[in-house]
């Protein structure tokens, strides 16, 4: 595709963890410090935008959920003719990209269009947000398994492709990540499936970031207290008897 004798560059899908510069892998770090181009969005550690080298372009590529946006395609776009220049690119990510953010499609856009491309795994919320919070996701006796599901469609939406029944069914923890939008339909969701109305749940708003808060009740009661204390996103919704370990975490 080259017309002239630049080498093509490549893509690093880079997971940022979700918001303390502390939980960037070290070949995150590495990464970032020799790109030439790097698309940040909003939920990345943008602390660590100050480790870039000198020169390096930063572009913003947020996607703020109703409010400004860049299309997934001109992400992907963007990717693409960065690299086609010889540039190193960076897509910096919050959390891990392979985790409910789009980071197998940038993939899958890049090996179309011939570009190399890899990742490096991050932390990601649905694991360091609870943590972070005082819940673990298992616990030997209590838990053994846990789900991580994207709230962005409700229960009953014909675009949603969990099995809430299931769900409802499954004794594990269950993390909800963009769930904030529809939590009084996923409450009931899983109650109208079965789920026990007095587990304890909770809500962890902007995990790992200075206005880290936790909001905690019940499956019943969580989506009322989530009003009540105005939780916007990013945050992250936890249910399963672990959230009542209460562990100390910072509230
Ligand atoms: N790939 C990311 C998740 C992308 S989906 C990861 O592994 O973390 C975006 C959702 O992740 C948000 O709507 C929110 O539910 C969750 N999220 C991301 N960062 C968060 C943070 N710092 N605190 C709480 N939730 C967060």
């Amino acid at each position: 595709m080259s017309p002239d004798n630049r080498t093509t560059g490549e893509v690093i899908l880079v997971g940022g963890g979700p918001g303390d510069p502390d939980l960037l892998t070290i070949g995150g770090l590495r990464a970032l410090q020799q790109a030439d181009v790097v698309l940040y969005d909003h939920l990345a550690p943008l602390a660590c935008l100050d480790q870039t080298r000198p020169g390096a372009v930063l572009v913003d590529v947020g996607k703020i959920p109703r409010g400004c946006q860049t299309a997934q395609a001109d992400i992907n776009t963007l990717l693409i003719e960065h690299a086609r220049t010889g540039a190193s690119v960076v897509r910096f990510k919050g959390g891990d990209p392979f985790v409910l953010g789009r980071g197998s499609e940038e993939w899958l856009a890049c090996a179309a269009a011939g570009i190399p491309v890899r990742v490096i795994p991050g932390v990601s919320s649905a694991i360091a947000g609870p943590e972070l919070a005082g819940i673990p996701l298992t616990h030997r006796g209590i838990t053994q398994n846990f789900s991580v599901v994207s709230g962005h469609v409700g229960p009953d939406h014909p675009a949603s492709t969990v099995n809430w029944d299931a769900l409802a069914q499954s004794s594990g923890t269950i993390v909800i990540l963009m769930g904030v939008a529809h939590l009084p339909e996923i409450t009931e969701g899983l109650m109208a499936r079965g789920l026990n109305p007095d587990l304890p749940a909770a809500i962890v708003v902007r995990a790992a970031t200075p206005n880290q808060r936790v909001v905690r009740g019940t499956v019943a009661s969580l989506a009322g207290l989530a009003a009540e204390h105005d939780v916007q996103p990013p945050a992250l919704i936890v249910i399963g008897a672990v959230v009542g370990l209460e562990l100390g975490g910072s509230e």
